[in-house]
């Protein structure tokens, strides 16, 4: 089966060919249909992940192996089962959890895989992901059935729709016309703001430094819009909200914005820090004790959450990103990459099988 594998860390992606593998108990292969390209494979195709003052964190020392094949936003089709699954190979089209953990730790047996202490499974990471014709899954559990989700939209559920949806439920529940900013209205952002509007969230900041960006977040539900740049985004971020933050949903997290949010948080308010890009924290630590804040970090989200998610995009029309569909092609992976990184991609790229 054809992979478009990145040979080391800053390669570019390139076709190779891999042996199928012999399936065993309730493993599946599936024929990929819709594959979407994160931001995050933009910094493992880097290689690593910048953690401020503490250095990097190595994707080799997360367990990849290369050559990596990244994407991890998988909509496909069954075309083996292991003797013992129950699905067949056919039409059905489901999204693939790629969170998968250890499965025998504490967190893994409570259906919290992405808390995994353990053997990580994550497709994409320590296992081939979706950059592929197909994709070698642990155990049917890990497939969720895509219903009359469109495929390309339906990818994009699994990885910037997850994170989204585990951010919102940390900061939930909150009065509706009570101030969120959200911060980053990239392809994360632009699904957090959209998850929250479907939730019935009125009063919704985003925030982001590009304008297109920010138009981006108007048409899925943001009821105002903080530019970044201007002198005082604290205060941008407070007048535009109304008031003091309630809470801020963090897909930058860079020094930077995380202080913002901190100084612009009402009094036990909640930071949920999702982005990647890396930095300090920098906020006067008797403040998070007078002004009683909370910090809380974000990483993907759970097989339950997925299944949830799902269920809510079946009931309501979730407003969508602009997805931009492009051929699964080992240069359309790169260009893909490429225009993440140069942020010259406005929305979501997904990779469709011809
Ligand atoms: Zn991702
Ligand atoms: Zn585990």
């Amino acid at each position: 089966m054809k992979v478009f594998a990145h040979a080391e860390p800053g390669a570019p992606a390139e076709e190779i060919e891999v042996e199928r593998p012999e399936l065993q108990g309730s493993e599946v292969l599936i024929r990929i249909t819709n594959s979407g390209v994160c931001h995050s494979d933009v910094h493992c195709q880097d290689g690593y992940f910048d953690l401020g003052s503490a250095g990097r964190y190595e994707l080799t020392a997360a367990g990849a192996q290369y050559p990596v094949v990244l994407g991890h936003e998988i909509v496909g089709e069954v075309v083996d089962a292991g003797p013992d699954a129950t699905v067949q190979p056919g039409d059905t089209r489901y999204i693939v959890f790629p969170w998968i953990g250890c499965g025998q730790c504490q967190a893994c047996q409570e259906d919290r895989e992405n808390y995994c202490s353990g053997k990580k499974r994550n497709l994409s990471v320590q296992r081939r992901g979706g950059y592929a014709e197909e994709v070698h899954v642990p155990d049917e559990c890990y497939l969720v059935p895509l219903g009359d989700i469109d495929p390309s939209f339906g990818a994009t559920l699994a990885c910037s729709g997850l994170t989204s949806y585990s951010a919102v439920k940390k900061i939930m529940p909150l009065p509706a016309d009570k101030p969120v900013a959200v911060i980053g209205a990239g392809g994360v952002g632009l699904m957090t703001i959209a998850v929250l509007k479907a939730l019935g969230h009125e009063n919704i900041v985003a925030v982001d430094m590009s304008e297109a960006a920010l138009k981006n977040a108007s048409a899925v539900g943001a009821s105002a819009t903080v530019t970044v740049g201007g002198e005082d985004l604290v205060g941008d971020i407070v007048r535009a909200g109304g008031e003091k933050i309630a809470a801020a949903i963090d897909l930058v997290n860079n020094g930077d914005t995380s202080n913002a949010a901190l100084f612009a948080m009402a009094n036990g308010g909640t930071l949920v820090s999702v982005g990647l890009f890396g930095g300090q924290y920098q906020f006067p630590t008797a403040l998070t004790a007078f002004n009683l804040l909370n910090i809380r970090g974000n990483f993907v989200g759970s097989l339950p959450e997925l299944k949830e998610l799902v269920q809510l995009a079946q009931d309501v029309d979730l407003p969508k990103p602009p997805i931009q569909e492009v051929p699964l092609t080992a240069e359309q992976v790169n260009a893909s990459l490429d225009g993440l990184r140069n942020r010259t991609l406005n929305g979501r790229a997904v990779l469709v099988a011809s």
